[in-house]
């Protein structure tokens, strides 16, 4: 029999929540230190401004902050809001893949690949870039995580697609426009996410990434608010779309079939 069944629910969705902001928090010390290639397990964290240790219990995830309200215990700087979202919005997540896949290989999977997908959105935002140091184990994670997903097969097939059609055009656009419009970084992204989920769903990802940034590239050009278009990071849109086929995937891409065939 099921043990979770056993369990009342708010219990369970506090458990994932608590896992969740765990991640979130870990996700933080990933953001601020991966690009500046510290070590993520050790020192403790430490307040940036005064450099004082952060004490355990004021570094719990978002309640922390609204007991602080905001501000270092030593200083009283102003903590960046940016902590308390993370936390918030890994937690979400968590809890979203725990209501869509229960207890599953597949939300295990997604306790990895959701933070994961939260820390490359915010350091692509920041420093326009995803780290090597996230996509190539991303890769082997995603081959191993996608033999299980999809089989071995899709996905070697997936790596080879996502990363063989982000260099065709990075190479294009290179020699069109003579400089580099596709980082390394996001080749490397549709490299893992293929091998995560197949070559059907990369295919899939690469739509929906593009689609999102044109919409976004479109509005802040009709609002003059990106003065050069290349420089809006592609990472967050990628990391989107690779959420959204993570958890509806197969469902958009049956419905698509259906559509062509006449299904519907
Ligand atoms: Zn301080």
């Amino acid at each position: 029999m099921n043990i979770l069944a056993t369990i009342p629910l708010p219990l369970q969705v506090a458990t994932v929540l608590l896992l969740g902001l765990t991640f979130g928090s870990f996700a933080n010390v990933c953001i601020h230190r991966l690009p500046r290639k510290e070590s993520v397990v050790s020192p403790r964290s430490r307040c940036p401004s005064c450099n004082t240790q952060i004490a355990a219990w004021d570094n719990i995830p978002v309640f922390s902050y609204l007991l602080l309200k905001g501000k270092c215990r030593q200083c009283a700087t102003s903590i960046s809001t940016t902590y308390p979202i993370i936390e918030a919005v890994t937690a979400l997540l968590i809890l979203a893949g725990f209501i869509k896949f229960g207890v599953s290989w597949k939300f295990v999977i997604f306790c990895v690949v959701g933070p994961t997908l939260v820390i490359i959105t915010a350091i692509d935002i920041e420093h326009k870039i995803i780290p090597g140091m996230i996509t190539l184990p991303g890769i082997a994670f995603g081959l191993v995580a996608g033999s299980y997903l999809v089989g071995f097969k899709d996905s070697a097939i997936g790596l080879v697609a996502g990363g063989g059609t982000f260099l065709l055009i990075s190479e294009i656009y290179y020699r069109i426009r003579g400089r580099v419009g596709m980082g390394g970084g996001d080749i490397k992204f549709i490299a893992a996410a293929g091998a995560l989920l197949g070559w059907q769903q990369v295919i899939l990802i690469i739509f929906l990434s593009a689609f999102m940034g044109s919409v976004v590239g479109l509005a802040g050009l009709a609002e003059k608010r990106f003065s050069v278009l290349s420089q809006i990071p592609f990472g967050p849109f990628l990391a989107g779309g690779t959420l959204v086929a993570y958890f509806s995937g197969e469902r958009i891409i049956h419905m698509y079939i259906m559509s062509i065939i006449g299904g519907y």
